[in-house]
């Protein structure tokens, strides 16, 4: 089961420099999980213990997993993965289970980053917790809690959660000494989104009539998944025209049809 819902990656390939447009909460990040795993000593001398869990959250596509990598990156720590919706399961016991082995795993690969992606999925409010699944879940997330209380502050494991449903959020989880520090990660802005399309065509061949300043203003409303997929459809563009140039026109077709997609995309889910 483990190998199967853990993903354990040792320095992923993530830098800081192929994110953009988060200046400020990579700097939080960098403060309050970057340092604790570099100077541990630093918080010792001082006397003060680095926050125990950072909570990311907004919506989705907009480079929380990739501030969560790069951190990790940064470090030479292992990047260990989990979804939230992953522990939840139907057996009694199996959600707790699997929490205590993503602390196991992440002791016998220390130093180590934890990610827990959709963290809302094992600690929204209670709603219900009569039924046996809300119940179970409970568990789970009492769970978590307990491997959070229990270690050692200071030690070589930090944890990161993700959220979109902050508003979900059960309000243990964000007490002192849990996910207390709490960042909230955007949309770009059109700055943000002008380094993005300009991280996303490092590697493309990108003919000079490319305009990022319009793209930026163009592509409002974007997140940062949204950017990356107009290029990769801009290059596809130029590829079913058998050319190995991209233009200004690629990208603005692009743009054309990932909105198309996603408009017929609520249609159905209507
Ligand atoms: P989710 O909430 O859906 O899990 P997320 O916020 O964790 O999303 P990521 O997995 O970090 O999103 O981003 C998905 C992809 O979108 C990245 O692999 C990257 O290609 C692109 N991307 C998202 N945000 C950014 C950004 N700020 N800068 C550059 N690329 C980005």
């Amino acid at each position: 089961v483990r190998a199967r819902v853990m993903q354990v990656e040792h320095s992923p390939d993530v830098t800081y420099e192929d994110i953009g447009g988060l200046e400020e909460q990579m700097q939080e990040v960098r403060e309050t999980v970057e340092m604790p795993l570099d100077r541990p000593e630093m918080f010792e001398k001082v006397g003060i213990d680095p926050p125990s869990g950072v909570l990311l959250y907004g919506p989705p596509g907009t480079g929380k997993t990739m501030l969560a990598k790069a951190v990790a990156n940064q470090t030479n720590a292992s990047f260990i993965k989990m979804a939230g919706s992953e522990l939840v399961h139907k057996f009694i016991g199996e959600g707790a289970k699997l929490v205590r082995d993503l602390f196991e795993v992440a002791r016998e690969n220390e130093p180590a980053v934890i990610f827990i992606d959709e963290i809302d999925a094992i600690a929204s409010k209670r709603t219900d917790s009569k039924t046996s699944g809300d119940a179970e879940v409970q568990r789970t997330m009492m769970q978590l809690l307990a491997e959070m209380d229990g270690f050692d502050e200071r030690g070589n494991i930090r944890i990161i959660a993700a959220t979109n449903r902050f508003d979900m959020l059960d309000p243990a989880i964000l007490r002192p000494g849990r996910f207390d520090r709490l960042i909230e990660v955007p949309k770009p802005n059109e700055d943000g989104r002008e380094i993005i399309f300009q991280i996303h065509t490092r590697k493309m061949n990108v003919s000079d009539d490319v305009d990022f300043v319009e793209l930026a203003e163009m592509a409002d409303n974007a997140s940062g998944a949204d950017i990356k997929a107009v290029c990769t459809e801009a290059g596809m563009f130029a590829i079913r025209d058998d050319r190995t140039e991209i233009y200004m026109q690629d990208f603005l077709d692009a743009w054309e049809k990932i909105q198309q997609e996603a408009s017929d995309e609520t249609e159905v889910s209507r």
